[in-house]
């Protein structure tokens, strides 16, 4: 096998290497049960094992309050821009919205399909670069929610302290999940993509209140109603079983690791190792600004195109993969989620202080 490259990508994203060397042989032979895990019935005790094992670790590791349920989802965070909507709004109720890039404007879109939206605010005009501040905003006091992404991925902005309001916050956690602590009591509901810092595509996990699930019209699809997936403890229909257990693996690697604070520690040390590079050179400029920035996604610019292609070519050359920036801020992205080694950090340093010695 070759050398493992370092896997800058923003989503499906790195994972850690003996998650995927365990995966691989359990797709094979599973538990030893001469059967692989992919071919299991989501109704075998086996799986049903699994699919324990993976939420009582998401709630010991998040500490998740009795009074949430742990969905696994399909669709993507994707439709979760819709059911959101669908269960908790209707005519005449309002949904407040935190428009801090892409993924939190195509959740507004979305909202407005089946009930009124507040944009409370909006960082566009200066693309994105930043999140907004408690005193930048002021919800409706009849809004249902106040929705947010914590972690912008496509801009390395997130936010530092979540906001506070008196509605529930609803929250799109994709691509920083498990990568911080946070405190469940202010959120009706959580999701987040699993593509990104939690396992592979393919299951969105979902926490919900349970006093939410009875607000749903009566009149909404039976898979599209969050009490449909709770009733049936997420096997409704047959649920992406592999993500759930990749999931469960990488929870263990996790816990492991000491947790979330110690996720946390290591998370905050490598994004300084790229700040500290990107802040005492004049060759780079961050995109986010420093009030904003992301520990999972760091956004930086050159001073030209050309020299940005130039960059992630010869980067690419020496494995370092994925730097490119998503087209709508340009330049560069390194996406260093959890299961990033710091290894890769430290290359990518020394990486862009030669590059920059070199066509300054
Ligand atoms: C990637 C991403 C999404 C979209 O996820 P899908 O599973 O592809 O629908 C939504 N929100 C955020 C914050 C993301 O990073």
């Amino acid at each position: 096998m070759p050398e493992r490259i370092f896997n800058f990508s923003a989503g499906p994203g790195v994972l850690p290497v003996e998650v995927l060397e365990q995966a691989a042989k359990d797709i094979v032979n599973f538990n030893n049960k001469g059967i692989g895990l992919i071919e299991m019935s989501h109704r075998s005790k086996d799986f049903i094992a699994v699919a324990d094992e993976t939420e009582a670790l998401l709630r010991e590791l998040l500490g998740v309050p009795k009074n949430f349920k742990v969905l696994f989802l399909q669709g993507g965070a994707s439709l979760q821009f819709a059911m959101v909507p669908m269960n908790l709004l209707g005519p005449g109720k309002k949904g407040a919205y935190l428009n801090t890039g892409v993924w939190a404007k195509k959740a507004i879109k979305e909202a407005k399909l089946f009930g009124e939206v507040q944009v409370a605010y909006t960082s566009e005009a200066s693309n994105f670069n930043h999140v907004p501040a408690q005193s930048d905003y002021k919800v409706d006091d009849d809004a249902e929610y106040l929705y947010f992404v914590s972690n912008n991925t496509i801009y390395g902005t997130q936010f530092q302290a979540f906001p506070a309001a008196k509605q529930m916050l609803i929250c799109d956690m994709s691509s920083d999940i498990l990568s911080r602590p946070f405190d469940f009591s202010p959120f009706g509901l959580v999701f987040a993509g699993a593509q990104k810092n939690m396992g592979p595509a393919g299951c969105t996990v979902v926490f919900i209140r349970e006093d939410l699930l009875d607000r749903s019209p009566a009149n909404l699809a039976t898979m599209l109603k969050y009490k449909t997936h709770a009733d049936a403890d997420s096997m409704f229909n047959t649920p992406p079983t592999f993500a759930i257990y990749v999931i469960g693996l990488v929870l263990k690697w996790l816990k492991k690791l000491g947790g979330l604070e110690a996720m946390a520690k290591l998370n905050r040390d490598k994004a300084d190792l790229l700040y500290q590079t990107i802040d005492a050179s004049s060759f780079y400029r961050g995109h986010a600004q420093v009030g904003s920035r992301s520990t999972m996604n760091i956004t930086f610019n050159l001073p030209t195109p050309e020299l940005e292609a130039q960059f992630v070519k010869e980067a690419t050359a020496q494995g370092l993969d994925g730097l490119k920036g998503h087209r709508s801020v340009g330049g560069c992205r390194a996406s260093i989620y959890n299961a990033f080694p710091r290894q890769g950090v430290e290359k990518l340093v020394a990486f862009m202080q030669e590059f920059e010695r070199r066509n300054s």
